[in-house]
């Protein structure tokens, strides 16, 4: 079986399932399988693959075809010009969590030692970019689920910046200090209405539920963190959230109960994505 043929029954069983991107997935996972570039795919297609290759790709692919994100199929998202490992025990990391991640190293600019907190850090995506694209800070990372937190390390041992991260198992603030308190806090938590997460798209089904669900009006996380900035944020800090496309009003509502200055950032696709509050 070559590369060509066997891209070929990749791409006919992802077409049978009404799987989207059928070519761009079964090129990326069998590049994946043979630790390969996609361009090698193209080069080498009349190479014949071990049975034992094939076997593995094709695998793959009927649980990509089972609705299981191709993500959680190759180990592997890019995020912020990095590379991050990825399965069933986080989020895959969102293209719109980059302009989250901007703001903030929009708001860091060139300051330096600044604490910052990283609240349901998941993958680790943003505290990692951001102990990537700035200088000197205190980084603490924090999430409830203890197999979360092995990837965050993970990630940031791949990507040069364990050094620089703290990371902490909590559900939310309760096991940190408040004698630490922070510049910075930002975060992506969950903020899906329970209700909702039955009628998302099957592959967003495999994803955490614990990373999805953001209680019964989605804004359960939100309040937790506004709580607890009062204890948690210096003074003149400041607070930067991810929140779903219909959150900008209630979000905002929140934060105006202790705070003056607010403002929302849009995604590429024009939908509010982040509120800033200080
Ligand atoms: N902070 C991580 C991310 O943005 C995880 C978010 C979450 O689990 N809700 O991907």
């Amino acid at each position: 079986m070559t590369i060509k043929q066997a891209l070929k029954v990749a791409i006919d069983i992802l077409k049978q399932f009404n799987i989207e991107n059928p070519i761009q997935i079964s090129k990326i996972v069998l590049a994946s399988v043979l630790q390969k570039s996609k361009e090698y795919l193209v080069i080498n297609e009349e190479e014949n693959l071990l049975e034992e290759t094939y076997k593995e790709f094709i695998e793959k692919i009927r649980k990509i075809s089972q609705g299981m994100p191709m993500q959680y199929v190759t180990n592997k998202q890019e995020f912020m010009g990095m590379e991050f490992f990825v399965d069933e025990n986080v989020l895959i990391p969102r293209a719109d969590t980059e302009i989250l991640v901007e703001e903030v190293l929009k708001i860091i600019d060139k300051k330096e030692k600044l604490s910052i907190l990283d609240m349901c850090t998941g993958s680790g995506i943003i505290a990692i970019s951001i102990a990537k694209y700035t200088k000197n800070n205190r980084i603490y990372a924090v999430d409830i689920s203890n197999k979360a937190l092995e990837i965050a390390k993970k990630n940031a041992i791949n990507n040069n910046v364990d050094k620089r991260i703290e990371f902490i198992a909590s559900n939310m603030f309760e096991k940190l200090n408040s004698n630490n308190k922070f510049d910075i806090i930002v975060s992506n938590p969950p903020y899906i209405e329970t209700e909702v997460i039955p009628t998302l798209e099957s592959q967003v089904q495999k994803e955490p539920k614990i990373a999805l669900d953001g209680g019964i009006d989605g804004l359960d996380f939100y309040r937790d963190i506004l709580v607890n900035s009062k204890k948690y944020l210096k003074d003149n800090g400041t607070i930067c959230l991810e929140i779903g496309y219909n959150q900008k009003k209630s979000v905002s509502d929140l934060l105006k109960k202790e705070y003056s200055n607010i403002y929302c950032k849009k995604d590429l696709a024009g939908n509010d994505r982040v509120i800033v509050a200080m």
